[in-house]
């Protein structure tokens, strides 16, 4: 079966090349991330790939200290919280991801609105490939 050129599988192929792919509607130019082929703001179903620049600004954040197990067996707990939070794009996108380079034992001093760049983090677990996931960092 061929692989749709805008699926969440070549999304995930491209994160592992480090680069942060999202489709670009060609109807009312509306982009999105991660890529898909039907465009959610006029049902479109012509895009154009798009390599964001993955600079953006902080909207919302958590701090998180009892994770999914995936988190838990990186070390993440109690005493090692991490930050997860929604990050709006130049590209007027918003995705998810961890935010690193803030001060997780101090959550109060972390500022919606600081500027932050892509992060690309490797993860190998036991008896799986390696994946790339997303995070940012604050600037
Ligand atoms: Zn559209």
């Amino acid at each position: 079966m061929a692989e749709n050129e805008f699926s969440s599988s070549a999304y995930n192929r491209f994160l592992n090349e480090k680069k942060l792919m999202g489709s670009k509607c060609k109807r009312c130019g509306a982009n999105h991330l991660p890529l898909r082929p039907i465009c959610t703001k006029c049902s479109g179903n012509e895009m154009d790939l798009v390599e964001m620049k993955g600079r953006g600004k902080l909207i919302a954040y958590t701090v998180i200290s009892v994770g999914p197990p995936m988190m838990i067996e990186e070390g993440f707990d109690r005493e090692h919280p991490y930050c997860s939070g929604v990050v709006e794009l130049e590209e007027g996108v918003r995705i998810p991801g961890r935010i690193v380079g803030v001060n997780v034992t101090e959550p109060d001093q972390i500022k919606i609105g600081t500027p932050v760049t892509v992060e690309y983090q490797e993860r190998v677990r036991r008896g799986e490939e390696k994946k790339t996931f997303l995070a940012f960092r604050a600037l």
